[in-house]
């Protein structure tokens, strides 16, 4: 209601019950007002009744809510089911015009909005999380296999002369197929793994060799990932990719949540090249499967890609990181993060002393902050069948655990051979092992539940064998 309407509304009820519910409206008003003109978090998230009242409004800027609006269009944002209407917000025209998915509709300048406040607040947590240097931010709506693909498509434009993309090794089939599926040959560089520690990582020497033989559309590197790799060496392969000008590409799918992942990326941006970084919505902000958040220093390759995809897209990714972003405001994104720190270090001890219990140990992958790994040696050597653990986990509920046996095979994904079997990140990997991660919002209870799970697991494995 505006000043008027509250002025007539005091003919009706008690005029200071309703100058109190004017000042509360008109705080709210306040509210988005500096999201509006600051662009930034909030520093405290907004209560739902805010965030609505917000939708509503941005709902009514909408073509196909204008009261007595007649379309007469192919697309005019009608919808049959009134569920879907609401789990929508009323938002039906989705994102972008035919030719950039960034730009503004004529028809939905309040879908349109919430793109660029999607956008702007990503951005900001991104900062907050340690990429200080981000400048630009875009949340679009693929998952983050697909928005690889996408980046590499817009990248066929400036490298009409390459064919080949530089692929440091990761296990991952949506990785491979991000280049497969842009239509690149991939040239896999295998990891190393460390001497002193458990550690496998990018091998700098091969990428520079390859660096200094071809020219690449780009090197496609990874932050977060299962232990025991570590985040790619990304300040080093910046450097590289700066000397011989060749476009990096970072995958931080769920490294935004990880400090140590976004301080290198802040590192590699400031003295190397750094030409976007793509993560996944899920994974970090907390909301459904479906978006990613693309950003980077420069608007450059963020800009082609928004102008690459065809046609229009879902407004739902931006529509969920928006809401999810006011609700958490900044301090809350920040408590998680906090949080998550401290609940990996739970994992770590937690794991320890069931490794300790069965004889195995937790490998030294310090510099994997989100990912652990236990060894499952001992178990092996007793002639447990080791994968039977990840199986007996599952089936107690456990989801998310991956168990690596030690295989000296290779393994063929989408025509490519992986050296010590796909799921190793690596040839010869000496140990066979099992992984959990700590990602955003698990819980300590949750940890010790699983772990009490793997301990019941274990056992019942090492039981079995006395029966035979
Ligand atoms: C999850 C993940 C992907 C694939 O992400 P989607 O969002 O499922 O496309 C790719 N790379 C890494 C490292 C991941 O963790």
């Amino acid at each position: 209601m505006d000043s008027r309407n509250f002025a007539l509304a005091q003919g009706l009820v008690d005029r200071s019950y309703v100058s109190q519910a004017r000042q509360s409206r008109s705080s709210r008003e306040g509210l988005v007002r500096q999201l509006l003109a600051n662009r930034r978090l909030p520093e405290h998230g907004w209560d739902d009744v805010t965030i609505k009242l917000f939708l509503n409004e941005i709902a009514s800027m909408d073509s196909n809510n204008f009261p007595g609006n007649v379309g007469l269009g192919e697309r005019e944002g009608r919808v049959y089911s009134s569920l879907v209407r609401e789990r929508n917000f009323h938002l039906h025209h989705g994102i972008g015009r035919s030719g950039d998915i960034g730009a503004v509709q004529p028809k939905a300048a309040g879908s349109s909005l919430v793109v660029k406040i999607a956008g702007s607040l990503a951005l900001d947590a991104s900062k907050a999380a340690g990429f200080t240097n981000a400048k630009h931010a875009a949340v679009i709506p693929v998952a983050t296999g697909m928005a690889l693909t996408l980046t590499m498509c817009a990248l066929r434009e400036q490298r009409s002369s390459c064919r080949k993309v530089i692929f440091l090794r990761i296990d991952q089939k949506s990785c491979v197929k991000s280049v497969l599926t842009a239509g690149f040959e991939l040239v896999l560089v295998d990891n190393v793994k460390d001497t002193a520690a458990d550690e496998v990582s990018t091998d700098l020497e091969r990428l520079e060799a390859l660096l200094n033989e071809d020219d690449y559309v780009c090197v496609l590197s990874t932050t977060s990932c299962f232990a025991p790799r570590i985040p790619d060496r990304i300040p080093a392969i910046s450097a590289l990719c700066a000397k011989y000008d060749v476009p990096h590409i970072v995958n931080n799918a769920y490294g935004l949540q990880s400090r140590r992942c976004m301080n290198l990326i802040q590192a590699a941006a400031t003295t190397g090249r750094v030409d976007i970084v793509v993560q996944s919505t899920d994974k970090n902000f907390l909301v459904p499967v479906g978006g990613s958040v693309l950003s980077a220093s420069s608007p450059k390759l963020i800009d082609a890609v928004l102008k690459a995809y065809p046609g229009r897209a879902s407004a739902s990714p931006s529509l969920d990181v928006m809401i999810t972003l006011l609700s958490m405001g900044k301090q809350g994104w920040s408590r998680l993060l906090e949080v998550r720190e401290r609940t990996v270090i739970h994992l770590r001890e937690t794991l320890g002393s069931v490794a300790e219990e069965f004889g195995e140990r937790v490998l030294d992958t310090e510099e994997n902050e989100v990912s652990v790994a236990m060894s499952l040696s001992r178990a092996e050597s007793k002639g447990i069948n080791v994968t039977f653990i990840g199986s007996k986990l599952f089936s107690r509920f456990v989801s998310g655990a991956r168990v690596v046996p030690r295989l000296n095979s290779k393994s063929k994904v989408c025509g490519i051979t992986f050296n010590g079997g796909f799921g190793a990140h690596c040839a010869d990997y000496p140990v066979s092992y099992i992984t959990f991660a700590c990602t955003l919002g698990v819980t300590k209870d949750e940890i010790d539940i699983g772990m009490g799970r793997l301990r019941e697991s274990l056992s019942e494995c090492y039981k079995a064998l006395d029966g035979n």
